[in-house]
């Protein structure tokens, strides 16, 4: 049995565990992270990556199919398209490995030993690991656990067999000629929207009344409209209860019992922390609400016992975990930094995409904020027109007496990738006024934030 001390560890090399262990190298921390799996988490290896991967072939294949049937861009391909899907897989494996790989190398450039393992807590500041060369003990000053989390799965839906979670989801080699997906949330509704852009016949099985029910209505609405168009049947009010012979048993809305037959059946009813397991009951740690209880420092109720990430809480997104990573790095190297954001950004990678960045208009009236709102459709947007697609808008929520804004909205094709000059503007405190005086480049999406601002001040001139 080996031993090995170090000022740091950490426990995960997700976005959170690793950001911070190679943030705590170059800060010259003596740092060991501790990884089960593979470096990189649920977002590089069976998450975001992965899903970002298949939309993108998804895109490619449905964008060519459409070529080769009546393309309204003069495109004339005669054949239909053919899909290696194995091959598909392959190339999204290719880009997982590579990113895996640029981690650990990283991690090793910082410095940080890499140890691969499950690691199991005797006490707060001590695990044994089982690595591929025997027990190793561990023991540090800090520590910092960034666990992750997992799928939920239902009691009447187990995993296994022809019932998968995302995770299985983004790894078959085989198209699945019926999916039926359980949740309607950000996840299902990737996956579901890339594997009918594939080719498999994609229904929804949803209990709420709405998709994406933690969005206002009118950001759902286009991603509503779009699911229709892609030919995806979705039952809304729907409670799914149990599946046998490859089918699954369902109530509609009306509470009629249905049954709906399925190759596959992807269950994404929500993620839920990595708490069991790994000792944390020989920790002083207190739980809330069902995560580990931090304060803005990212500090746990044990001394010296950090936690980052989706064990911590709502937003389960990559970029807070890697955000709390790099502060507490530089807190236990001892800097004053602290997590308190103004606003995380949550983007659905969806058809159209949808960008939520800090509060919607109903959640600052529900403050008592007194607010305008300014909306442009991208319709009137002459590049997202030249990229064939008007669908979609951008909306700014601002306080009324002094402009700040409080929140920006978006659906479109292609909106991502304003996300973070959405987050910049609410971090930094913008107005209105700062936003509309900001020369955007034309012809961009990005001009629409802009006129948006100015929609908001009284006087957009596009619309
Ligand atoms: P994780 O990434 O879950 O990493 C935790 C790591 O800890 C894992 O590697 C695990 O193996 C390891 N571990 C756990 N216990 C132990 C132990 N006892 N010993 C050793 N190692 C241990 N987020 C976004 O921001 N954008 C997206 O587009 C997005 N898309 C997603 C798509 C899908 C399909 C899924 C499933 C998730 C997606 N997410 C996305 C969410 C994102 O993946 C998570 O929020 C993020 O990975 C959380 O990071 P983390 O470091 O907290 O935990």
């Amino acid at each position: 049995m080996a031993t090995m001390t170090c000022k740091l560890l950490v426990i995960g090399a997700g976005p959170g565990g690793y950001v911070a262990a190679i943030r705590a190298g170059q800060l010259g921390i003596d740092t060991i992270i501790v990884e089960g799996s593979r470096a990189g988490g649920t977002c590089l290896i069976r998450g975001c990556i992965p899903s970002k991967a298949l939309i993108h072939a998804a895109d490619q294949y449905a964008q060519i199919s459409a070529h080769a049937g009546k393309s309204h861009l003069g495109i004339k391909i005669t054949e239909k398209p053919a899909l290696d899907f194995a091959e598909t897989i392959a190339w999204k494996e290719g880009i997982v490995d590579r990113l895996n790989g640029g981690v650990e190398a990283l991690l090793k450039k910082a410095k940080v030993k890499q140890i691969y393992g499950w690691a199991k807590f005797k006490n707060g500041k001590s695990c044994d690991v089982e690595t591929k060369d025997g027990l190793v003990t561990i023991t540090a000053e800090y520590v910092i656990l960034a666990t992750g989390s997992q799928p939920v799965e239902l009691p009447f839906l187990p995993f296994g067999g022809d019932v998968i979670s995302s995770t299985e989801a983004l790894e078959l080699t085989k198209l699945p000629k019926r999916l039926v997906v359980v949740g309607a949330g950000y996840i299902g509704l990737e996956l579901g929207i890339a594997y009918r852009k594939l080719g498999a016949e994609v229904t929804f099985i949803e209990a709420d009344t709405r998709i994406l029910s933690a969005y206002d209505k009118e950001l759902t609405a286009p991603l509503q409209q779009s699911l229709g168009k892609l030919g995806i049947t979705v039952h809304l009010g729907a409670k799914a209860s149990g599946w046998q012979d490859n089918k699954l048993s369902f109530t509609d809305n009306k509470g009629a019992a249905q049954r709906i037959a399925a190759d596959k059946l992807l269950v994404t009813v929500g993620r839920k922390p990595n708490l069991s397991g790994w000792g944390l009951d020989k920790m002083a740690v207190d739980i809330e609400q069902g995560f580990i209880k931090i304060d803005q420092y990212c500090r746990s109720s044990m001394k010296n016992v950090y936690a980052i990430g989706d064990i911590t809480g709502e937003p389960m997104l990559a970029h807070r975990a890697s955000a709390q990573g790099e502060i507490v790095a530089e807190i236990i190297a001892g800097k004053k930094r602290e997590f308190n954001p103004v606003a995380i950004a949550a983007v659905c990678f969806t058809d159209p995409e949808i960008i939520a960045a800090g509060k919607s208009a109903a959640e600052a009236k529900a403050e008592g904020i007194e607010i305008i709102v300014g909306k442009f459709p991208l319709m009137a947007n002459g590049r997202a027109l030249t990229m064939g697609g008007g669908d979609g808008f951008i909306r700014i929520t601002a306080r009324a007496d002094n402009h700040v804004i409080l929140g920006i909205h978006a659906v479109g094709p292609h909106v991502s990738e304003l996300s973070g000059e959405f987050a910049l503007a609410l971090e930094m405190g913008a107005r209105l006024e700062d936003i509309a005086g900001t020369i955007h480049v034309h012809p961009t999406v990005t001009e629409s934030f802009a006129e948006a601002s100015l929609a908001a001040l009284g006087h957009a001139i596009h619309i």
